[in-house]
């Protein structure tokens, strides 16, 4: 970290990955995953889930440096990111967006990812929507630090689609005892995916093509009707998803369920009607706040 008397400590860097498609496959209608492999992956420590994200970064079109993510750009090369940001002007500056790693394999020094297809709107869901063998991306991190605690007695993970890559993260974290349930939002049955749970861990999807106009949302609804313990004591909360949806769970843990803050990871990861410069931006204002 670096430091200026009287100025603010700036952030650590993070450091960067240069990475390289190994295969895609389709995992539902709305979700494909992405295998990659880690040049240098001596570099990188910590970056084996449950909750571990990378920022993939997106240059703009015509940026005059080599762009990995650019079927065009046959120069082979990466940039370096942390020069990117110190020299290209403000309306030029790399884009970047946050993807769970769902998983890692050290063997083969390989990440995968999971994205939600949400249309043609953006960088990383198109992006992952044309991926094929040969391709290249940077990405910054890995960041997150949550994991679940094995000697929880009740286990409630809570997730929509952008968060279902943490989620079972998280889910293949938990020891064989683990009593719990898993609620994953996604938008019809045709988006549901094979989940391998400990034995006292019930699965169960929901649907929003489900919703009726003025319902809460399919995932809010599901929590509200989980087989709660009596008592708060040694539950935990995973719930990560749309902004929106995450406020309004807020009710039904901190005050219905009596949980403390600690009891509990709610994380937004994305906005509906926001791209995720505008998301992260809200994240100062009172409506992007969660806790
Ligand atoms: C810690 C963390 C981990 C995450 N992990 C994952 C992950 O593993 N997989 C994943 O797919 N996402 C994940 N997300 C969410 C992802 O970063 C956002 O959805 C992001 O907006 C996608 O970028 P984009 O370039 O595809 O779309 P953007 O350019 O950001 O948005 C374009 C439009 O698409 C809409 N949109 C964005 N995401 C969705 C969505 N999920 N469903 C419907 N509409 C959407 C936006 O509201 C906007 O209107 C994660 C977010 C965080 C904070």
């Amino acid at each position: 970290m670096t430091t200026t008397p009287g100025a603010r400590p700036s952030r650590p860097r993070r450091p960067q990955l240069n990475l390289t498609v190994r295969s895609r496959e389709q995992l539902s209608p709305s979700m494909v995953r992405v295998v990659l492999g880690i040049d240098e992956p001596e570099r990188y420590t910590d970056i084996a889930p449950p909750e571990k994200y990378v920022k993939l970064v997106f240059l703009h079109p015509g940026t005059d440096h080599p762009d990995p993510a650019d079927p065009q750009d046959g120069s082979g090369r990466n940039p370096d990111y942390w020069e990117l940001k110190e020299t290209l002007p403000g309306d030029r500056q790399p884009v970047t967006r946050h993807l769970t790693i769902r998983r890692y394999v050290p063997e083969r020094h390989e990440l995968w990812m999971d994205f939600v297809l949400h249309g043609d709107e953006g960088y990383a869901g198109p992006w992952a929507s044309r991926a094929e063998p040969g391709d290249r991306i940077i990405a910054l991190g890995p960041g997150g630090k949550w994991t679940p605690d094995p000697g929880a007695s009740w286990t409630l993970i809570a997730a929509d689609d952008a968060a279902v890559p943490a989620a079972l993260a998280v889910l293949e974290d938990l020891p064989e005892s683990a009593r719990g349930e898993v609620l994953l939002e996604v938008d019809t049955a045709r988006d549901v995916q094979p989940v391998s749970a400990p034995e006292g861990m019930a699965v169960r999807w929901v649907f929003r093509a489900d919703d009726a106009p003025g319902d809460d949302p399919a995932l809010v609804r599901a929590v509200r009707e989980a087989g709660w313990p009596g008592a708060p004591e040694g539950v935990q909360v995973f719930a990560h998803g749309e902004r929106e949806v995450m406020k309004a769970l807020r009710e039904e843990l901190f005050t219905r369920r009596r949980l403390e803050r600690d009891q509990v990871s709610l994380s937004g990861y994305w906005a509906r009607g926001r791209n995720e410069d505008v998301f992260q931006a809200e994240k100062k204002l009172p409506v992007g706040q969660i806790l």
